[in-house]
């Protein structure tokens, strides 16, 4: 009977995960690589629309029909080169993009039966033409330009913007405030999610191709824009972030046990080896009760980071409900099996402290959702009396970043109202020679909208440095 079901109307092929019992003893990753097998038949269940929904979702505008339908033939390694052609980190996007709100989310599958796992199958013909081919396969790289491009931050934006360069002919040089280059991708987002040999092999490739990096330096302190400059750089692209962490203004924020979530994702999940000398202690939270404000994806990591480090009760108050949430819907999925507890429609008023001056309680209210606001989302609204309090041995504030620019004061450098850096289409900023994009340009975003302004940037610096030379 099941061999006469049309492919598209078979029921979707996850990746396997592993147990959550065994996963939240370790912090390796959770998901499993599809198999040879389970890629080539989930990507047959692609019906080759003509204008793929999927393709525009994605912020890199993949050529994921093309790719579902070469690996559906068991062609992996062409499909592999087809995603590598608009994608700088296919085999990363595939394991951490929030699919469910991006490509499958636009899926028309999706609206009578399941997406196709455009996800899964991107990461496993990724990683399967690695395997092939030995490692990341070098692309052609044009003749030399004899122009130089400095890189400030060597997150997915900057990194991105570097390989362009290369491969157009520049010599680039990538200046990293933290020891080792990566962004968020190494400093930020858990290993149960993304191993960090999976990104150091991505940097391994781009010093082969010839990206230089200067690690341990910020620009903007003892090296300035001008500085830069002065020493032959043509061009310069900012790629610096958002980071800085947005912290309530309510009673009691001042006491022990209260953290900022990203400080807390990094001493628990990056590696000595890649951290500068300093006290870098893992918390112990074995027997703890930990509340965790705020509902993206920096909330679910340190929600199940907390788990991972012993807490024996991890509360995620968040103000809005599930259907509302910024957070993807499988971390929110993962989060559940792993034993989170959710209360939605809840906010913190005020932290409640002993007499050591420790976060004991955070004293919550009762929300519900009035009209929607400019974004379409619906407005969170405090119910009048509807205090409640929580138990707490640590509180972990994730409610979201501003923007990192390199410099706060220089009035070359336009910003919007919210910090971020202002670009034109080209995504130079109002200093002519200085490109931007990423999460300094877009707020606090996606891996996906990074690599594609760090591509877009790149684009915009090659027509900016041919037209000056003409
Ligand atoms: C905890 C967490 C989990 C996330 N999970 C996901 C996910 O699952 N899926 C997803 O798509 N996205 C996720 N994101 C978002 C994603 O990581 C970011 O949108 C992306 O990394 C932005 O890239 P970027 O290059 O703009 O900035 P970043 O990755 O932040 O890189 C900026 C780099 O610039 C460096 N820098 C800053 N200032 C200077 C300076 N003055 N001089 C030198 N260097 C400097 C920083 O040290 C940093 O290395 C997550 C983010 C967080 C915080
Ligand atoms: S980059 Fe992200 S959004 Fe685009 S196809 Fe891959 S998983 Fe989907």
């Amino acid at each position: 009977m099941s061999g006469r079901v049309a492919p598209a109307k078979r029921p979707r092929i996850e990746p396997r995960k592993r147990p959550p019992e065994e996963r939240i003893r370790d912090f390796l990753e959770v998901s499993l690589e599809l198999t040879a097998e389970e890629a080539q038949s989930e990507a047959a269940r692609c019906i080759k629309c003509k204008n793929p929904a999927c393709e525009q979702a994605c912020p890199l505008n993949n050529r994921i029909r093309d790719w579902l339908v070469l690996t559906a033939e068991g062609r992996f390694l062409e499909a592999a080169e087809c995603s590598r052609q608009t994608s700088n980190m296919p085999e990363i996007c595939g394991r951490i993009c929030p699919q469910d709100r991006l490509c499958e989310g636009a899926c028309v599958l999706g609206i009578k039966y399941e997406p196709v796992a455009i996800g899964a199958i991107e990461w496993f013909i990724n990683e399967y033409a690695f395997r092939q081919l030995g490692g990341i396969p070098h692309p052609e790289i044009a003749p030399a330009t004899g122009e130089r491009v400095a890189v400030v931050g060597a997150g997915p934006a900057g990194l991105a913007c570097a390989e362009e360069l290369v491969k157009r002919g520049y010599r680039v040089t990538v200046f990293e405030a933290w020891p080792f280059p990566g962004g968020l991708l190494i400093y930020g987002i858990p290993n149960f999610k993304l191993e960090k040999w999976v990104v150091e092999r991505r940097i391994a490739y781009l010093r082969a191709l010839g990206v230089e990096f200067v690690c341990g330096i910020r620009i903007g302190e003892h090296v300035t824009l001008d500085d830069l400059f002065a020493q032959g750089y043509s061009a310069i692209f900012l790629g610096t972030g958002a980071t800085i962490p947005k912290r309530p203004k309510i009673e009691g924020i001042e006491l022990k046990g209260i953290h900022d979530a990203l400080p807390f994702l990094i001493r628990n999940n990056v590696e000595q080896r890649f951290l500068p000398p300093g006290d870098w202690r893992r918390d112990d939270l074995t027997g703890k009760t930990v509340v965790v404000l705020g509902g993206g994806d920096t909330a679910m990591d340190s929600l199940r980071t907390a788990r991972r480090l012993g807490a024996a009760r991890v509360i995620c108050a968040y103000r809005r409900d599930e259907e509302n949430m910024p957070g993807s819907r499988r971390e929110v999925k993962a989060a559940k099996e792993e034993g989170v507890e959710f209360l939605w429609l809840t906010n913190p008023v005020r932290f409640i402290g002993d007499e050591n001056g420790w976060v004991r309680k955070v004293e919550c209210i009762r929300m519900e959702l009035g009209e929607p606001d400019e974004e379409g989302r619906r407005k969170p609204i405090p119910i009048p009396g509807s205090n409640f309090e929580l138990e707490a041995d640590m509180v972990i504030i994730a409610f979201g970043f501003d923007p990192s620019p390199v410099s706060l004061e220089d009035p070359r450098l336009k910003r919007t109202p919210w910090g971020t850096y202002e670009v034109d289409e080209n995504k130079m900023t109002s200093w002519p020679g200085v490109f931007a994009g990423g999460d300094v340009v877009r707020g606090a975003d996606l891996l996906a909208t990074a690599l594609r302004d760090g591509r877009d940037a790149a684009a915009g610096i090659d027509r900016y440095l041919r037209a000056r030379s003409r």
